[in-house]
């Protein structure tokens, strides 16, 4: 018993002093847990490799990288020698593989195939598949007590209940999984969740071809991933489109056509403009999605303004890409210290706030701005970088080289951050025009502000944000 301002109350002292309770030493033995085996978390793997730390890497999904395979069908923009991780490419050579063509623009499926499973297969056992994480804590510390916090191992639960201990953990786990909703105002449209919506970056062309021939279909959002899939449905024949856009205009989707600083961008928004003005797809401005419902004359989906105007469409197919957002709840039981905006680590979101970096210039960035009051937890990846559209995997490679530097107590290292991506290089006009003709373009951030381009100037920790690629 124990008096407190509230009166005398129970206390129980047992779970303080639980025998589980680890010192720092056999702390330090336990491995590093790495979430996620997308590209970011494999980078993580393959550091850690190097500084021969030891660590398991779990993966939610039945294969590695299983996001990227949601979008295996979609081209990226930046090219092979941008997105393959220093410390990966090292390992890999070792074995005796060879990096694809630096230049070439690969697909998801083509990251994965040529890059990521030949790496994870490099980690043997350490990647454990099947292996969703639904809850991180500290042993025998739930987020309110701190006397001894940091010395005490993580507590990382599976799904099926199973639980682990880390000396540290590495969250790559995306963002992929969390899309933002279809309704205007960040909550859920009424009805939403009872008619069927596809996800961004259907393979309208290709495995999804049946589902959407023939079908009036509903695009909603403004970013590269909505271009990207209107621009595959206008293909289809006898397939009515609408798209719908919170804003008064497509100005920003459209990029700045010819003049426009990134030549596959403004070929995307002059082409989705050239459809719009010839009727094909039917543009709906000021569309702030309210209400969704279904009956058997098909889905009729609702706007209504904030000054409380509704207009309205019946359609047969629906597919959001209004973005993704951080899903912080399995370290619900960490001291996170978030930014209030962007989700992302507090000291991040100066530095890719899209409200302030239309030309999403990143400075170089790594523990030091990826740390919580948690010690020994980092979100790293697109993760990392909350509700903010311009990650790049070469920030992502960058954050995991300083954290695990970090770890290994390599603070020089740590904090000696760099980006090396050129002024032009990574979306470079003759290559992705080249392979345009090749291949066809298909590129996308999805959700992305396609008025806010990549990072694509050096810079370094001091660097001041701002200009970039945009000019
Ligand atoms: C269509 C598209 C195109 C893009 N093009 C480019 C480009 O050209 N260049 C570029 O640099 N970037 C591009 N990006 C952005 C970014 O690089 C990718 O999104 C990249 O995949 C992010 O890597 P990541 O490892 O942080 O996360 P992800 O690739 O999303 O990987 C996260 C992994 O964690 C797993 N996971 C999730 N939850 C759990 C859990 N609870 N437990 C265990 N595992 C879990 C997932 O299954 C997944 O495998 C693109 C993104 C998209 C969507």
């Amino acid at each position: 018993m124990s008096d407190s301002c509230c009166g005398t109350i129970a206390v129980e002292i047992e779970q303080f002093t639980t025998p589980q309770q680890t010192s720092p030493g056999q702390a330090g033995e336990l491995p590093v847990v790495v979430i996620g085996a997308g590209p970011v978390g494999l980078a993580a793997a393959a550091h850690l490799t190097e500084r021969g730390i030891d660590f398991l890497l779990l993966e939610a999904g039945d294969r590695v990288a299983a996001s990227v395979a949601q979008w295996g069908h979609v081209r990226v923009f930046s090219p092979w020698k941008y997105n393959i991780d220093a410390a990966a490419r090292r390992l890999l050579e070792a074995d005796g593989w060879t990096a694809p063509d630096a230049d070439w623009l690969p697909v998801g499926a083509e990251l994965i195939d040529d890059y990521l499973a030949p790496l994870a297969k490099r980690f043997g056992d350490k990647v454990r598949l099947g292996a969703k994480v639904t809850a991180i804590s500290r042993l025998g510390y739930d987020r309110v007590r701190t006397a001894g916090r940091e010395e005490v191992p993580f507590l990382i639960r599976l799904e099926g209940g199973e639980e682990l201990r880390a000396r540290a953990v590495v969250d790559a786990s995306g963002t992929y999984t969390s899309p933002n909703v279809l309704g205007a105002s960040g909550l859920p449209a009424h009805g939403e969740g009872a008619v069927f919506v596809d996800h961004a970056l259907p393979d309208v062309l290709g495995t999804d071809r049946d589902r959407y021939e023939g079908k009036h279909t509903l695009v909603v959002g403004a970013g590269h991933s909505a271009a990207t899939t209107l621009l595959a449905l206008a293909e289809l024949e006898n397939t009515p489109i609408t798209w719908a856009i919170r804003g008064g205009s497509a100005g920003r989707t459209y990029g700045g056509g010819d003049a426009d600083a990134l030549p596959a961008r403004g070929a995307l928004g002059t082409r989705l403009r050239a459809h719009v003005d010839s009727g094909r797809i039917q543009l709906l401005t000021d569309f702030f999605t309210h209400r969704v419902g279904e009956s058997e004359a098909g889905i009729e989906v609702i706007s209504r303004d904030p000054a409380g105007h509704e207009q309205s469409v019946r359609v047969e197919r629906i597919v959001s890409a209004t973005g993704y957002r951080p899903d912080h709840a399995i370290a619900s039981e960490l001291r996170l210290d978030l930014d209030p905006i962007l989700g992302s680590p507090r000291q991040m979101a100066p530095l890719i706030d899209p409200n302030q970096h239309s030309c999403g210039t990143v400075p170089a960035h790594g523990v030091d701005e990826l740390a919580h009051p948690e010690p020994g937890y980092y979100a790293v990846g697109v993760k990392s970088y909350g509700r903010a559209p311009t990650f790049l995997m070469a920030t992502g490679y960058e954050q995991v080289r300083s954290v695990v530097a970090a770890l290994a107590g390599d603070w020089e290292a740590a904090r000696d951050v760099q980006l090396e991506l050129p002024e032009t290089g990574v979306c470079s006009s003759n290559l992705v025009q080249a392979q345009e003709q090749r291949v066809g373009l298909a590129t996308g951030i999805s959700g992305g502000l396609l008025s806010a381009p990549l990072p694509l100037v050096t810079v370094g920790a001091s660097a001041e944000s701002g200009g970039g690629c945009c000019g």
